[in-house]
């Protein structure tokens, strides 16, 4: 009896909040569905492969990435403001990299530029890695220098295999937080 009472006294538990990771940029996608273009490239393989593996992390949250691509023969149409594309660019120094646009805490749109001439030397796993990388940076996520094994430490080490549970734990902490 008296236990029961101190149970029903006792303040009802609540989820812990989760803070936020220190890579998260500020800003987050609205939608559940990140609609993203692909634009002919030798490296759609790994760019699916590694959208795959993100939406597996960010599924549980009902966020997923979309992406859609047009074959090789078909004009592409200039792209268009908040239209999120894939596409190769001789104009970036880096193998890729990502341009996010944002009002206030939402992301409107997320470009990823990918070098050609610097990926084609790479092996296939090593491109996807670096895709991997860069897709983080489109849902919303800066660099850290936490832990090595990251997808988004700031020197994106050589022997990353993937997303960790680090990775997941950011995902949570930004997604779960609707
Ligand atoms: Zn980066």
């Amino acid at each position: 009896m008296l236990a029961r009472l101190a149970k029903l006294l006792r303040p009802r538990q609540q989820a812990p909040a989760q803070p936020l990771p220190p890579h998260y940029i500020g800003a987050k996608w609205p939608r559940e569905v990140i609609r993203v273009r692909i634009e002919p490239s030798p490296f759609e393989g790994e760019i699916r492969e590694a959208i795959g593996n993100w939406n597996a992390v960010t599924r549980p949250f009902g966020v997923r990435i979309v992406a859609g691509a047009r074959t090789r023969n078909h004009r592409i149409p200039a792209r268009r403001d908040g239209e999120s594309t894939i596409y190769l660019s001789p104009a970036t120094p880096n193998f890729a990299d990502v341009d996010v646009s944002r009002r206030g805490s939402t992301i409107i749109e997320a470009d990823m530029r990918i070098s050609e001439q610097r990926m084609a030397p790479l092996t296939g796993s090593r491109r996807r890695i670096i895709i991997e990388h860069e897709v983080g940076h489109m849902l919303g996520f800066g660099h850290h220098d936490g832990p090595e094994d990251s997808i988004m430490h700031s020197r994106l080490p050589l022997r990353i295999a993937g997303i960790t549970d680090f990775d997941r734990a950011a995902v949570a902490a930004v997604y779960s937080r609707k």
